[in-house]
């Protein structure tokens, strides 16, 4: 049985445009990531270029199938930099269109009227080169990020190892040969395309989601104002880390703070000067605290922190350095900063809510604390 090439090429044409409409309306438009663009563009490219290649034998020929050939490259380099933005930044332009220029070039000078395989070696080369690059940086991705990450992996390495073994047959015995033509010709090749250009597609669109999950969840889990925790955000993750300390005896503290006569700044000053003193104060906690602490928000002027591993003394310790950081921010405002009462409490031992618990018992420190004139740290009574 022999497949008929053309009947092939115009079938992967239909599933890639099928696949570049779906994929550019359901996840470009909505998501706006810009892998999904790169893939988009590699498509369009691989697309655009396999179908040059049906003028092949015609008058056009002289200039489609060094076009084509061009094409494929600059796919080949849309799917490097596709992979490449899932990790760091995306390629500079030099780096992507250098390769297809220089292969138009090499085409154009091989007797392309004639030659259906103009500067095939560099079009397989450049090929091998680029999607061996995508696989690279498709490995190097950290699995975390994504559960897409392992079939993208494995769909980019074997695409990049049958490009290899295609430019080898092809240097070595050349397009015309039986064994480039039985496993490295333009039959297999579109057959495995076919199949990696879905995998692929569909991954992405996994990616897509799985991002804008993501985002969701960050943002229904913190403060638009202050981009520290909110309280739903800080409850939840306060219980789960407390799930994890109750087998040992670390020590763990609570602190709640609130701003000192924080109305008069809004009402002397304005709504939005308030705003800003929120976000100083909320970087001010960020920045003084460890990564391990968790920071939020509680409501209004109000934040709070959990230390895990840290005792009454340690935290006390941190309400100063957040009150001496929030006044080094001073020359930044054209208003006096507002001061910050804190009352501090232990994790009880165990409980029924000890989250819960530890507020209550550091709010009625906090009252302590702005009773005694505020400005201070007040601790809990055990
Ligand atoms: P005290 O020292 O007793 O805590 O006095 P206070 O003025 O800080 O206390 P009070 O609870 O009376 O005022 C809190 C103010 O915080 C009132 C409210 O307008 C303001 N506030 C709450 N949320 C926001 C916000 O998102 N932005 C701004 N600018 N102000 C807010
Ligand atoms: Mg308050
Ligand atoms: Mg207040």
């Amino acid at each position: 049985m022999r497949l008929d090439v053309v009947t092939l090429q115009v079938a992967f044409g239909v599933i890639a445009l099928t696949l570049l409409v779906l994929f550019y309306g359901v996840s470009v438009r909505r998501s706006h990531s810009t892998y999904s663009k790169w893939w988009c563009a590699a498509i369009a490219c691989f697309l655009t270029g396999t179908g040059l290649y049906l003028l092949d034998g015609t008058d056009h020929q002289v200039w489609a199938n060094p076009a084509g050939n061009a094409l494929l490259v600059g796919g080949s380099t849309c799917v490097w930099a596709g992979a490449r933005v899932l990790r760091t930044a995306a390629p500079r332009p030099w780096q992507l269109l250098a390769a297809p220029a220089f292969t138009l070039i090499a085409s154009a000078l091989d007797d392309p009227a004639a030659n259906t395989w103009s500067a095939g070696g560099t079009l397989l080369g450049c090929m091998t080169f680029f999607i061996g690059l995508a696989s690279i940086e498709t490995w190097r991705i950290d699995p975390g990020i994504t559960t897409a990450q392992r079939p993208l992996a494995i769909a980019s390495g074997v695409l990049g190892l049958y490009y290899l073994g295609r430019w080898l047959a092809f240097l070595a015995a050349g397009p015309h040969s039986e064994l480039f033509g039985t496993y490295f010709g333009t039959v297999p090749t579109t057959l495995l395309t076919m199949v990696l250009l879905i995998m692929v597609s569909f991954t992405m669109a996994t990616l897509s989601t799985e991002q804008a999950l993501r985002d969701l969840r960050a943002q229904a889990s913190h403060d638009e104002l202050t981009q520290v925790l909110n309280r739903r955000g800080f409850l939840d993750l306060a219980h789960a880390e407390i799930g994890r300390l109750r087998t040992s005896d670390t020590p763990c503290t609570l602190i709640l703070a609130d701003m000192d006569h924080f109305k008069q700044v809004n009402d002397t000053y304005g709504h939005p000067a308030g705003d800003t003193v929120l976000q100083a104060v909320a970087a001010a906690c960020t920045r003084s605290a460890r990564s391990t602490d968790l920071v939020g928000r509680y409501g209004g002027e109000e934040f709070v922190l959990l230390l895990p591993g840290a005792n009454m003394d340690t935290a006390e310790l941190l309400t100063g350095l957040i009150s001496r950081t929030l006044r080094s921010m001073q020359p930044t405002f054209d208003f006096p900063l507002p001061t910050i009462s804190y009352g501090i409490a232990p994790l009880a031992p165990a409980g029924a809510d000890r989250i819960g618990a530890a507020i209550a018992a550091a709010d009625t420190a906090l009252y302590a604390a702005k009773n005694l004139g505020r400005n201070r740290a007040s601790r809990a009574r055990h």
